[in-house]
């Protein structure tokens, strides 16, 4: 399915990450859209110690079709904090709803 992959060869960094069949390597989330949920993300990742978080190991976001299903099941939870983040700076804590 098109929506759900691309790759850009002309790319200088292409492959940003090692990976065996090159091509299943999606560009799609070249930066990945899950690096807000921490250690929720699912990936493969480390801290620095400065505390950013180190996805130079992760392919997750990469690989063909997997990633894309990762994300979008993912992105419900950023949904959800966005949310309920809103929901508390309105004082409607009441109508805060676990997603998970
Ligand atoms: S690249 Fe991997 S480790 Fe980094 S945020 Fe995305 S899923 Fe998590």
């Amino acid at each position: 399915m098109n929506y759900k992959f691309n790759q850009n060869k002309a790319c200088e960094f292409f492959p940003c990450h090692k990976m065996e069949n090159l091509e299943e390597f999606s560009c799609m989330f070249c930066y990945c859209p899950l690096y807000m949920l921490g250690k929720e993300c699912g990936g493969n990742f480390k801290y620095t110690a400065g505390g950013i978080k180190d996805c130079s190991n992760c392919i997750l976001p990469h690989i063909k079709d997997v990633g894309y299903d990762h994300i979008q099941k993912k992105m419900l939870h950023v949904i959800e904090c966005v949310r309920n983040e809103h929901l508390r700076d309105i004082g409607e804590e009441d109508k805060i709803i676990n997603l998970k």
